[in-house]
């Protein structure tokens, strides 16, 4: 082997070996950690963390650093399809994208035409770079029912957040003297290990409350652990105790707070006489907790998915936990992150929202629009989990066609029901990278690229923006989402000179009252724009925060004035199950935990991933497995009122007594299918993936 021959084995860059380091974007999830790409001969033969990223500063997850495998996996699409099979069959045949967007142009305006541009959901599914983008177009269309995959991810909390605060709020872990890490487990992620590590480094105490023992539960100074669903009769019982005691901030409350002596009267029937029966925690072991933070404080407190009934006011309660201690605004507790572009904060605002609401139908309401009016409120949007009552029942009026970015079926509650409903439609179209299980009921597929083939505005935090250059060619045909959603805007001759100027037009539309356009900011690296404004602390209290009373709002003034949505004002507590199906089902079922080697199901078939995965399987408590004679690596059924799924039991610690968790994202064991799709938060429509009664049994051998 001759000396260069060596070096372009071990994958040293130079012109010798031929090798190229370009950066990008990991293409995995949508945190946008920064890689450098090896390139030689247009190809990606290496990924690995890019150390003067701002945010990621070199780290890359399990995930990312298999980034490589994911955008070389075997069945990317790489060319638009028509279906030629029966729906889910997987036959298609290739086609042009002329054809292509002809088929969907006129099947979609073949709708519109016979039942009403409502009957057109236009849909966005994994990632976020491209919404502002779809929603526009679903606006200029002419449809209300733009939808997307945050229908069942943390929407509610981002709800919860407006309502409370007017906007997003974010830890300032940095400075604070306690954590509350609610549902809070940084140990599949490296960036937020670091932070946690070095908090408690620095002193800080942590309290996390998780239905589930895990790795980061091990390392809190207090460790809560409750039955799934019911940590809002926690927070209430903390603010019970903490009001009782006198732990509050009563000047701040007076100040800048609506609503107290509601929340108070609320939190005040969660007590010593109740709590442990409600929750499984004993109240001395809260009441250590409250005395931690009322010793510690400033409190940080981070956001959490609460897939179950109580979800959105958990959420609500938490930053009341915030704003009676008076953490919220102040160094080391809560602070205001409003949004800057889709759901990302920056430090300064785009026209986003303006670009997508100037083109809004005004009617009909968007589906599930009338069944959660609160949700219909904040979101402007349809509550995608009601889109099968759409198509199947009718409810509250006939979807037709899909048109969809990275459409899942497998992410809805019930998700066979999903299923049906795709198997209905008389035109679906999805664009995905993979053919899955939902593509192939698809009638048009067409072929979308990974962040290393394309170019997109990314945000981080600090006010660094970056407009990366793609660093390979698209696999294929395939296209960038943005370009595609320019492309039928401009095929379908719609009412849009914006969306059919195309992508860097259109961004520069919504950056129009900023000072940097696209260009400024498609450099090698992300650059701190000047607009960027520092949060300063007790600015936003003292400005007045954009709820209706200017204060941070304990009762919602909003709720108070529709009181025929039948919502309570302050976040009260409802019992977390159907108590009539405890006999029959008596373990609770929590699914929606993620596994390290995962994001969602989008690294199935991964190689390495799913190696280091491993098989899917049904955690148990050993005491529930004894009790069962369930062994560990046993075939067992776990059966809901929803269905049936078999899978290996692994006997742990980690779930609770009484309680079983299964991660969600393996079409091998799909729990999702038997989350019945009918109990759901009132307030915001999301499904209870983490509280529904379930019954396990040892399989019969196969
Ligand atoms: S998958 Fe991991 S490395 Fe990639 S962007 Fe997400 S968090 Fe970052």
């Amino acid at each position: 082997m001759t000396e260069t021959e060596k070096r372009a084995a071990a994958k040293i860059p130079g012109e010798d070996t031929g090798i190229e380091i370009k950066k990008s974007v990991c293409p995995v999830c949508d945190r946008g950690c920064g890689i450098n790409a090896y390139v030689k001969d247009g190809k990606i033969i290496k990924i690995e963390g890019c150390e003067t990223h701002p945010a990621s500063k070199g780290l890359l997850c399990p995930r990312g650093i298999s980034a490589r495998g994911y955008i070389y996996k075997k069945d990317r699409v790489l060319y638009p399809l028509k279906r030629v099979g029966e729906r889910g069959e997987g036959k298609f045949e290739r086609i042009s994208w002329d054809e292509a967007y002809r088929t969907i142009a006129e099947k979609l305006g073949a709708v519109k035409a016979q039942y009403g541009p409502q009957a057109v959901t236009v849909y966005s599914g994994h990632t976020k770079w491209y919404r502002t983008f779809v929603q526009r177009f679903a606006f200029s269309f002419g449809t209300p029912n733009y939808a997307t995959e945050s229908s069942c991810c943390f929407t509610h909390g981002y709800m919860a957040g407006k309502s409370v605060l007017g906007f997003n709020v974010g830890p300032d872990m940095k400075n604070a003297g306690v954590f509350l890490g609610w549902s809070y487990c940084p140990h599949r992620d490296p960036r937020d290990l670091k932070a946690v590590l070095g908090f408690k480094k620095n002193g800080g105490k942590l309290i996390v409350v998780d239905c589930r023992r895990t790795q980061t539960a091990e390392i809190a100074d207090i460790f809560l652990q409750p039955v799934p669903g019911t940590d809002l009769a926690i927070i209430l019982c903390m603010a019970n105790i903490l009001i009782e005691n006198g732990w509050i901030d009563k000047e701040y409350i007076d100040k800048y707070v609506y609503g107290f002596d509601k929340f108070k009267e609320a939190a005040s029937k969660y007590g010593k006489d109740n709590i442990e029966a409600l929750s499984g925690v004993k109240y001395e072991d809260i009441f250590r907790a409250c005395e931690l933070i009322h010793g510690h404080l400033p409190m940080a407190i981070n956001k959490f998915n609460g897939h179950h009934v109580n979800g959105f006011n958990a959420n609500r309660a938490l930053y009341a936990l915030s704003a009676i201690t008076g953490c919220y605004d102040v160094k080391g507790g809560q602070s205001p992150k409003p949004f800057a572009f889709q759901h990302m904060g920056g430090g300064f605002k785009t026209l986003d929202r303006e670009f997508c609401e100037e083109k809004r139908p005004l009617s009909p309401l968007p589906v599930g629009g009338d069944r959660f009016p609160l949700w219909n409120w904040y979101e402007h949007e349809a509550q995608a989990i009601s889109i099968p009552d759409s198509v199947l029942d009718g409810q509250p009026y006939e979807t037709r066609a899909i048109l969809g970015f990275g459409l899942n079926y497998r992410m809805w509650p019930d998700s066979q029901r999903m299923k049906k409903a795709l198997g209905k439609l008389d035109f679906f179209a999805d664009m995905d990278l993979f053919l899955t299980d939902t593509a192939k009921m698809a009638d048009i597929v067409l072929p979308a690229v990974t962040t290393v083939e394309r170019s997109d505005l990314k945000f981080y935090p600090g006010g660094y923006m970056w407009y990366p250059a793609p660093v390979i060619e698209p696999l294929g045909e395939s296209r960038s989402d943005e370009q595609v959603v320019c492309d039928l805007a401009e095929i379908m001759d719609l009412d849009d000179p914006v969306l059919r100027s195309g992508i860097v037009p259109t961004y520069d539309h919504i950056l129009r009252d900023l000072s940097f356009r696209v260009r400024d900011v498609s450099g090698p690296e992300p650059v701190k724009v000047a607009d960027f404004k520092p949060w300063q602390p007790m600015q936003a209290l003292t400005e007045g925060l954009p709820t209706p009373t200017g204060k941070i709002e304990l009762s919602s003034s909003v709720i108070e004035e529709h009181p025929e949505w039948g919502l309570c004002s302050v976040p009260d507590y409802m019992p977390a199950f159907d108590e009539k199906e405890a006999a029959e089902y008596p373990l609770v079922l929590v699914a929606g935990a993620r596994n390290k080697n995962r994001f969602h199901s989008r690294l199935t078939n991964h190689p390495w991933e799913t190696a280091a995965a491993g098989e899917i399987d049904v955690q148990i408590h050993p005491d529930d497995a004894a009790e069962l004679g369930i062994k560990d690596g046993d075939r067992v059924a776990v059966e809901t009122r929803a269905g049936s799924i078999e899978l290996k039991a692994s006997v742990t610690e980690v779930s609770r007594k009484g309680s079983v968790n299964i991660y969600h994202d393996d079409p091998s064991a799909p729990v999702n299918d038997i989350i019945p799709s009918d109990r759901r938060d009132p307030y915001t429509g999301f499904p209870a993936f983490k509280s529904s009664r379930c019954r396990v049994r040892k399989a019969a051998a196969r």
